[in-house]
């Protein structure tokens, strides 16, 4: 079974700080920030595309309803929010996840400046990822 499912059925111990029937929202415990929370889904699903609807929309509505309170519990104006959807997205857990970084001061922007960008491109190249995407969404 993995961490967080042990820290949802109670086995492994965690700080909790909000639980309804299908989200449980916990501190980070390698913060990056004060307040830094990590948000999952109680069913145990690895990637976001594959939760199914009621976990998805549970997932969100915990996000945008608790968010306020953990910024304004650190007191911090802003917040990162993140999802690293995937190992190659630099997922540990394989359990999905929001984090919520609370930010207080402006630093380094953790999703922005997390990795290095790709060279510049010109329109053509904008044109072509872009047409790639619709295709696919096309598709389904
Ligand atoms: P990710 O790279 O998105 O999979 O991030 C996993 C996060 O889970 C990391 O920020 C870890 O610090 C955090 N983490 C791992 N184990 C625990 C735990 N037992 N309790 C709280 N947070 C954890
Ligand atoms: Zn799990």
């Amino acid at each position: 079974m993995c961490i967080f499912c042990r820290i949802i059925e109670g086995s492994a111990p965690s700080h909790k700080v909000y639980e309804d029937e299908h989200t449980l929202a916990f501190l980070d415990i390698r913060p990056i920030s004060d307040g830094h929370t990590l948000i999952v889904t109680k069913a145990h699903v690895d990637m976001l595309e594959d939760l199914d609807t009621i976990h998805s929309e549970a997932l969100f509505r915990t996000l945008y309803r608790r968010l306020g309170p953990i910024q304004r519990a650190m007191d911090a104006p802003a917040a990162s929010i993140g999802i690293n959807n995937g190992r190659e997205a630099g997922q540990l857990v394989p359990h999905i996840h929001i984090h919520v970084i609370p930010r207080a001061t402006a630093s380094k922007r953790v999703l922005s400046d997390a990795v290095s960008r790709i060279k510049p491109r010109g329109p053509e190249y904008f044109q072509d990822v872009a047409e790639m995407i619709r295709k696919e969404i096309k598709a389904r």
